[in-house]
């Protein structure tokens, strides 16, 4: 008989979940209920919500639904790591106590079977997008945020309605080139955080990269968005693994 190895930390981003998304919905259920409570840990890095307008929004029937699936998740004694993405980034404290979950700082890194990997959402390495980045820079500011919330429930989804309006019209006026990640931005981070292994999402454009950087060779993997289904990497002493699951 061979011991059993650590069971794989679980990676999803990108799930938009909104009642607008049925299948992401039952996939994000699903994905709940069952493989994450046998992982190591589960790690959402961004873009759970397809909009966040502060913690109040647990108000919400059909969020309150998804904070008793994360809820399940914790309860089961599995750790829930949740960062911000650039829809959901008013994601507060509130939000964590609820759910039980963690809330990670934009760029971390973690040690994974021995691999030290760095995990962020993916917006801050799309550095040629200048006006992407100086919207960033504004919305992180905490006064900006607390601004933000202090304004009635009402006004805020009004805001964020407007701002995924205004997304979506630059996103079919940019360069195709300019909503990818920069590739010098890439390779600083490897470099700062000197790591040999990167796990994002949000261009939504998955694959597995690799690359070298100062003779290293490193690999960067790209999280795919949950539409018609859902997504997520195993990632354990083995490696990283790309799963599939459906509602
Ligand atoms: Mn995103």
């Amino acid at each position: 008989m061979t011991t059993s190895a650590a069971p794989p930390a679980l990676f999803l981003s990108d799930l938009h979940l909104s009642p607008d998304r049925p299948e992401a919905v039952a996939a994000f259920r699903a994905f709940c209920a069952g493989p994450a409570r046998a992982a190591s840990a589960v790690y959402i890095l961004g873009d759970l919500f397809d909009w966040w307008v502060g913690d109040d929004q647990m108000r919400d029937p059909f969020v309150a639904a998804a904070v008793r699936d994360l809820r399940g998740i914790s309860d089961a004694g599995v750790p829930l790591l949740i960062g911000h993405g650039n829809r959901d980034f008013l994601i507060g404290e509130r939000f964590a106590r609820a759910t039980g979950a963690t809330i990670l700082p934009d760029l971390v890194v973690a040690d994974l079977a021995g691999t030290r990997t760095l995990l962020c959402h993916g917006d801050e390495l799309c550095t040629d997008d200048a006006e992407y980045q100086a919207y960033r820079t504004r919305m992180r500011d905490p006064a900006t945020q607390a601004r933000l919330l202090r304004l009635p429930y009402a006004v805020r989804q009004l805001i964020a309605w407007w701002l995924r309006r205004k997304s979506r019209a630059q996103k079919a006026r940019k360069a195709e080139t300019i909503m990818d990640v920069t590739p010098a931005a890439v390779a600083d981070a490897f470099r700062t955080h000197g790591v040999t292994r990167m796990i994002h999402g949000h261009t939504h454009r998955p694959a597995t990269h690799h690359t070298d950087v100062d003779g290293a060779p490193r690999t960067r993997h790209v999280m795919a968005d949950w539409h018609d289904r859902g997504h997520y990497l195993a990632v354990d002493a083995d490696g990283v693994h790309v799963h599939d699951i459906a509602g």
